[in-house]
């Protein structure tokens, strides 16, 4: 490393913490909590400070292009421009012969901005196919529906520093203390020096978050939507409602009124699993606050009835006008490092960049008109499961992946196999060979990793940063911008003369000129010079924005926020059965990520939780005849799963829960949760189901 000392994010959860990376005295790196950060203020969880580790060991990188000339010959290493020209020759035979929907690109919540932005203009704007999505489809594209349908676009209104002006908080569907560490250790301070702060979590698991609450409300698993609507008639009939800001600001509140008055506790009891009493009581506790925030992740964004969940959701805050104000107002989670910044650039395939819509014929055009195109195709693009049930079926022929563990994270990884074996041709572009999917690779190329490259990225609160680059990348590998300008380039694709990666930054900040999210006054400079920013940031010297909504005007076309009504109530999931009885919910654990492929490398992260266990209620535990530690079988219609037992009561009678981390190569094929995950989506984000899969378990 050159400088002795270089400021930077972690790359893993979307808390987004400052780094301070330093020489260590054999030629490696250290790292550090930034004691200046506005996120972390000096405080690192486990994963982030064990990054040194994932940099300094590049015993498992991919360190030169690899390929194969057909599926019966072994991968062959080659050049980068060898690599390049196949790829471009196979992408245009394609595309030539199907036509552009027969191609896509897969890629990840860890790419960085201008990655992200190339991938985007490149498949939309030049190969002429929106079939571009990522894994943030499994992570946030419920939240995005319901800020959308909520606020009239896709906005995170507050700023961690509400935090500390809050006094009740709803954790929901998440489990923070694990998942976000940092962000609740802010929390856990806050609670520490204000000790009336009211924390309510509502979990089927008693997690470590839960440990905190003040209430925690066990829910049976797909019930949240009964339970909010529940908590509004509480709130609505004690009158704990902000009349002025309902009148004033909001539309749809007497249907809401309506629909929820018309429900009852003990009915929403009943199914939710929770007394009436604790409904109350997170009710009163929500309806007394005076800075009320809820914070929630994958528990409702995972869901076949995600959308709905959220919306419902905000209605909470709507119901108590507690948005646009100090320490108020709807906070999601995000999962990965960027999967904010890829949302801005239109990393899905139904978006376009800078939250422009692809339904929209004149956001279409603006775009075009700004890449130098003639069009961008009306047709939206297959979403991360639908491009793989294409590949099954043979509609599509090729794909790219970028930065993402496929044949790991999607729900049941069986048919993913079988996808990436019948596609024709599968790029893989990644850091590692740890990663599951690259052994289907015919194109292996290999990318640079977290301090080896520059960019940006924007965490959960919108906040900007800009990420230096420190070391070199192993071996041959590039970074994931000049793999795709090369590329680009290769096809004879204008638009793609850039130079540097700050050139790319310079092109997509000029094209949110004007828009919500407009940054075009921020500069690879001011980030390196002033630190982070959270957008917009619209003028020079604009300091950035940590509140939106501060004037009570919303992004919809009244400029009123909607009150959303549900088209389901009841959980849309297939429902536990006599074969099936069990609900299966996975979820992350708390020194792992993803799938594993930079933490399960790191030997101390592998001490916590060594193998995958399946937690299950010893009332079920004992009717089952399992015992702690016993080998119990898992089955779902779609596979199985073969793990150790472990006995608890912090997981509600009939929920068994397992963590989504392991693959088939680092333990064995029976590891692998996503065996076992349903196919079912939300039908308006498209994000899948995997918090509900039933199944049965037996003794092995
Ligand atoms: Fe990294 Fe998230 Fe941990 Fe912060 S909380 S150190 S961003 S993994």
């Amino acid at each position: 490393m050159q400088n002795s000392e270089i400021k930077t994010t972690c790359s893993y959860c979307g808390v987004g913490c400052g780094i301070i990376v330093t020489n260590d005295s054999k030629n490696g790196v250290e790292v550090k909590g930034d004691v200046n950060h506005p996120v972390n203020r000096g405080m690192l969880c486990s994963k982030g400070m064990n990054l040194h580790y994932v940099v300094n060991d590049t015993s498992d990188r991919i360190l030169y292009p690899e390929m194969r000339w057909s599926k019966s010959h072994p991968k062959e290493r080659v050049s980068w421009d060898d690599a390049l020209e196949r790829a471009a020759a196979v992408f245009s035979s394609i595309i030539k012969k199907h036509g552009p929907d027969s191609v896509g690109f897969y890629v990840s919540g860890q790419c960085l901005t201008e990655e992200y932005y190339l991938i985007n203009k490149l498949v939309k704007g030049f190969l002429k196919t929106n079939n571009v999505d990522t894994n943030s489809r499994l992570c946030m594209s419920s939240a995005v529906v319901g800020y959308k349908k909520t606020f009239g676009e896709d906005i995170v209104p507050i700023a961690y520093d509400d935090i500390e002006l809050a006094d009740t908080f709803l954790i929901t569907g998440a489990n923070p203390a694990w998942c976000h560490p940092i962000l609740f250790r802010r929390l856990e301070q806050h609670k520490e020096k204000n000790p009336k702060t009211k924390i309510i979590v509502i979990d089927p698991r008693r997690t470590d978050s839960a440990a905190l609450a003040d209430l925690h409300l066990q829910i049976i698993p797909g019930t949240d939507i009964i339970l909010y609507h529940a908590i509004g008639k509480r709130l609505i009939e004690k009158g704990y409602i902000d009349n002025d800001f309902i009148k004033n600001h909001t539309e749809n509140f007497n249907l809401y009124k309506d629909l929820v008055l018309s429900s009852s506790f003990e009915k929403a009891s009943k199914l939710c699993g929770v007394s009436v009493n604790d409904i109350k009581l997170a009710a009163d506790m929500i309806g007394k606050a005076k800075g009320f925030i809820s914070l929630w992740a994958m528990g409702l964004n995972q869901s076949a009835i995600g959308v709905d969940k959220n919306t419902a959701l905000l209605n909470l805050s709507l119901v108590t006008g507690q948005v646009g104000k100090p320490g108020s107002g709807p906070f999601s989670l995000t999962g990965q490092p960027n999967a904010m910044g890829g949302r801005e650039v239109g990393g899905m395939a139904n978006l376009l960049a800078v939250h422009k819509e692809l339904n929209n014929p004149m956001h279409r055009k603006e775009v075009a008109d700004f890449w130098g195109v003639n069009e961008i195709s009306e047709k939206p693009g297959l979403t991360a499961t639908e491009m793989f049930d294409a590949l099954e079926s043979g509609k599509m022929k090729a794909i790219w992946i970028i930065c993402t563990n496929p044949l790991v994270s999607l729900p049941d990884s069986r048919r993913v196999e079988k996808a990436l074996q019948n596609a024709k041709f599968v790029v893989v572009q990644d850091i590692s060979h740890n990663a599951d999917t690259s052994k289907f690779a015919d194109l292996l190329l290999p990318a640079a990793g977290w301090l080896e490259k520059e960019g940006t990225m924007t965490n959960s609160e919108r906040r900007i940063s800009y990420l230096p680059k420190g070391v070199n990348a192993p071996g041959e590998a590039l970074s994931d911008v000049e793999i795709l300008i090369r590329f680009a380039q290769k096809m004879n694709f204008n638009g793609f003369n850039f130079n540097t990666t700050e050139e790319v930054y310079k092109e997509y900040c000029m094209m949110t000129k004007d828009t919500k999210m407009d940054i075009s006054f921020l500069n690879y400079n001011r980030l390196k010079n002033e630190g982070t920013f959270q957008w917009p940031v619209p003028d020079y010297g604009h300091p950035g924005t940590p509140r939106l909504f501060t004037d009570k005007k919303f992004y919809t076309p009244s400029q009123k926020a909607i009150f959303n009504i549900p088209t389901a109530i009841e959980n849309t999931s297939e429902q536990p059965n006599s074969q099936y009885p069990f609900i299966l919910t996975t979820g992350r654990i708390r020194d792992q990520w993803h799938t594993m492929t930079k933490t399960g490398k790191v030997s101390r992260l592998m001490t916590h939780i060594p193998s995958p266990m399946l937690e299950i209620n010893p009332i079920d535990a004992f009717k089952s005849g399992i015992n702690a530690g016993d080998i119990v079988v898992v089955t779902s219609k779609n596979g199985t799963v073969r793990v150790k037992a472990k006995i608890t009561d912090s997981i509600r009678e009939g929920v068994v829960f397992l963590p989504m981390h392991w693959g088939k190569q680092l333990e064995n094929d029976l590891n692998r949760t996503n065996n076992l995950t349903n196919t079912l989506v939300d039908p308006t984000s498209k994000e899948p189901d995997f918090k509900f899969t039933t199944v049965s378990i037996e003794k092995y």
